[in-house]
């Protein structure tokens, strides 16, 4: 499962013929196993951003919100925020809207509230 390596390799690449079934910690492979891919399989990638906004609880708020259609704007993001009490989180989205100048999707503000919290952050 995931580890402090920050990059697809630290989670499972999913089986084929999307991915090659490398496990956490190997490279992904073509070829059958036989040659080492320089770049990761996107499902793999896809995986590892789905565990990273797993690990942040505020993340996965929003990220459920987004993928249901219920949040498609930072501000909105914030207010769900908000509604849920997390208030830092909250406040560190609004900023970054307003930095922005509201221009700051739903998903920015999942990926802001990953890097917060990767970065040792609010939380
Ligand atoms: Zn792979």
């Amino acid at each position: 499962m995931a580890t402090t390596d920050s990059s697809p390799r630290s989670v499972d690449c999913p089986p084929p013929p999307e991915g090659c079934a490398a496990t956490a910690g190997e490279p992904c492979f073509s070829h059958g196993g036989t040659r080492e891919r320089r770049l990761f399989h996107q499902v793999r990638t896809a995986a590892w951003q789905a565990a990273r906004i797993a690990a942040v609880p505020a993340a996965k708020l929003v990220a459920d919100a987004v993928a249901a259609r219920k949040v498609r704007h930072g501000k909105h993001a914030a207010e769900l925020l908000v509604e849920k009490g997390y208030m830092a989180e909250a406040e560190r989205v609004r900023q970054a809207v307003s930095e922005q100048h509201g221009h700051m999707s739903g998903k920015q503000s999942v990926a802001l509230l990953v890097e917060i919290a990767e970065a040792g952050g609010t939380r």
